[in-house]
């Protein structure tokens, strides 16, 4: 049985049908990725799933249960964590206070303060400057922050949106080897990209998006050699 599925799922902004019947499935222990240009639905799929947005048709299944009815808080609890895009930290709360937010639906304190010293080894640079405002911290290390928040409601699935969105190569690199290590840690991940490249490189498995529907959906090594991939989002 999938960890999560989508099935059918319509989601209209007023008249604009921004998601038309998508149907998608991640695995305990895999990396998934969904890929798409701008506009394409992808960020709206994840908010579907986070019950941030309802969707007007279809159902979302988690461990083969319906999510419908579920008040954001709720999916949080049950494991289900979105990393959102542009990060979405508190600028002004120091970094130790942004992480303590994300571990703010529960309540055994020695589990959170070991949880936080986890969080700050994945993250050096994070544990260095614990009491410094999170305002402070470069778009990468801001994306550290997000992702360390997440990690901190002890997701068994991460959503994550667009991390590598306005940052250097470099950066890039360092965030993708940690979300490979966190899924090493046996964290499955549905990674929204429009860096396709370093999305499949990274992913077990990817879906295509175009205007609402998934449009493609292979394993991630055949998503590269695939030659409409390649031309249209891989520029080759
Ligand atoms: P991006 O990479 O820009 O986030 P995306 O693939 O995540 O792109 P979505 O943000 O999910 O795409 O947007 C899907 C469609 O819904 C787009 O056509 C977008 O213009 C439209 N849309 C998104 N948010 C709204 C909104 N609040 N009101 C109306 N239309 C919206």
């Amino acid at each position: 049985m999938p960890l999560l599925k989508l099935k059918d799922i319509h989601y209209y902004y007023g008249n604009i049908h921004a998601l038309k019947g998508v149907d998608l499935e991640v695995y305990a222990g895999e990396i998934r990725t969904l890929i798409g240009a701008n506009g394409a639905g992808k960020s709206t799929t994840l908010m579907a799933i986070s019950a941030i947005f309802k969707p007007q048709q279809g159902e979302i299944l988690y461990h083969g249960t319906s999510l419908a009815g579920r008040a954001p808080d709720e999916i949080v609890k049950a494991g289900l964590c979105q990393v959102p895009e542009g990060r979405r930290i508190f600028p002004g709360l120091t970094i130790q206070e942004n992480l303590e937010m994300g571990a703010y639906c529960r309540r055994v304190k020695a589990a959170i303060a070991a949880d936080l010293e986890m969080v700050y080894e994945l993250f050096p640079v994070l544990g260095e400057r614990r009491r410094q405002a999170g305002g402070t911290l470069s778009g990468g290390e801001q994306q550290m922050l997000a992702i360390g928040r997440a990690l901190m409601s002890q997701p068994q699935l991460l959503l994550l949106d667009e991390p590598s969105l306005g940052l250097a190569p470099l950066m890039v690199e360092k965030i993708f080897s940690i979300i490979e290590r966190i899924a090493g840690e046996g964290i499955t991940i549905l990674l929204v990209e429009q860096n396709a490249h370093a999305a499949l490189n990274l992913a077990d498995y990817g879906y295509v998006m175009e205007t609402g529907k998934i449009i493609l959906e292979a394993p991630a090594a055949e998503l590269l050699r695939d030659e409409r991939v390649k031309e249209a989002y891989l520029g080759e």
